[in-house]
């Protein structure tokens, strides 16, 4: 078994290409990977249309093995979040969180994540590694098949999947892609794309290629309507700043499934969620890019040096922007007795990038207005009129 390959990391055109590998027709690719994906198999005998022949190569040289699970914990609400171990101590965190119309799990794409996004705890902990196509997929594929198992049906539990877990999914791209693949594959999981939703900080060429190589539904985490304050929240602002990034959502609105990008906004008490800053995001927003804006309640953790913002100032963020016209809808937490929701995905992660390290634990600055940016975009001469993180105004 030692150089067996997980046959969990080929999309469908990948297993025809391995089976052509073995000498057999690529159809019997097809056969393989509904008993893969669709009924959840893992042992090759019980692959009864298979040719006894294919089973018998198969046996010695393919294998169909799922993450181990170091614990999963279930939520009074029915969420469920399962901690998966990807090797040399590193561990993902995947969450099963069903409603009344609908069951959705959110899916890591890294060990850790490099990019640091100051509200969250996955940032927070650095960056170990990019998942290969098989550790995304075999977390789809136990909660699928345990789920179903314990549900005792034979239908689809699983109805959507988000690529909201750990990790930024758009900076492991040949990773993710064959993944999105299977998730849509009718002989896979047969998800629409309207179905399955990458959500990203803001990787802009990458978002550009995605429209052209598996077009999903596209969320963006924005947290921020101006580049001085995302350039403190979302550290990759530097790179790719907010004009930028709405120009290619508009560029990704021209294949998307949906006519719409959801804009993922974290409210920080006093830091985001000013009525001013509300303004500033429906000017930046309305009649530019056809979107939705889903607010979300911040999950505090102590080295964030963050606060959430309270109910009332949420509603009244909302209020605004809802009165302008922009769809708005504010995120329900769920999981919250276990640790599951949004920005508490955890995990365990040896950082190999020190990213922890070079996040700046000072307050975030709160330009009031609209302002010129505070911080040198990336490979730009550093501006001598550039703010230091200083105290809150
Ligand atoms: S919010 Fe997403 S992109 Fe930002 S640090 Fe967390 S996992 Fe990474």
């Amino acid at each position: 078994m030692m150089d067996a390959v997980n046959l969990l990391g080929f999309d469908l055109q990948g297993l025809a290409a391995y089976c052509e590998q073995l000498g057999e027709k690529r159809f019997r690719a097809t056969q393989l990977f509904r008993w893969i994906h669709q009924k959840g198999a893992a042992d090759f005998a019980q692959m009864s249309d298979l040719a006894k022949s294919l089973r018998d190569k198969l046996a010695g040289r393919a294998h169909i093995t799922a993450l181990p699970v170091i614990s999963e914990h279930v939520s009074a609400d029915g969420t469920i979040k399962w901690l998966f171990d990807v090797g040399q101590g590193n561990a993902v965190e995947a969450v099963y969180i069903p409603e009344d119309d609908r069951a959705t799990l959110c899916i890591s794409s890294q060990a850790g994540c490099a990019v640091g996004c100051r509200f969250c705890s996955t940032g927070h902990q650095g960056f170990s590694r990019n998942l290969e196509t098989w550790e995304i997929i075999a977390q789809l594929w136990y909660a699928e098949h345990s789920l179903r198992q314990r549900l005792n049906t034979d239908e689809r539990v699983i109805s959507n999947v988000v690529m909201m877990g750990m990790g930024e999914p758009l900076q492991n791209y040949g990773a993710l892609v064959p993944a999105l693949r299977m998730m849509l594959d009718d002989h896979g999981y047969g998800l629409s794309r309207r179905r399955v939703t990458v959500s990203t900080s803001g990787v802009v060429p990458m978002i550009d290629r995605l429209r052209d190589d598996a077009p999903v539904a596209l969320a963006v985490s924005l947290h921020a309507p101006n580049d001085p304050l995302r350039d403190q929240l979302v550290p990759l602002n530097r790179k790719y700043p907010i004009a930028e990034l709405l120009d290619s959502c508009n560029r990704y609105l021209e294949r998307a499934p949906r006519d719409f990008i959801t804009f993922e906004y974290c409210m920080l008490d006093e830091v985001n969620d000013t009525p001013e800053l509300a303004r500033e995001l429906i000017a930046l927003l309305k009649g530019k890019v056809s979107c939705k804006i889903n607010l979300i309640p911040f999950n505090p953790f102590p080295a964030s040096g963050l606060k959430r913002s309270s109910n009332e100032r949420v509603k009244a963020f909302a209020d605004l922007l809802i009165q302008a016209g922009i769809i708005t809808t504010v995120r329900k937490t769920r999981g919250d007795d276990i640790d599951a929701a949004c920005g508490q995905l955890a995990g365990e992660v040896q950082d190999r990038t020190r990213v922890h390290l070079r996040m700046v634990r000072a307050p975030v600055v709160v330009q009031r207005g609209a302002a010129s940016p505070s911080t040198p975009r990336e490979g730009a001469a550093p501006a001598s009129t550039a703010n230091p993180p200083g105290p809150r105004p």
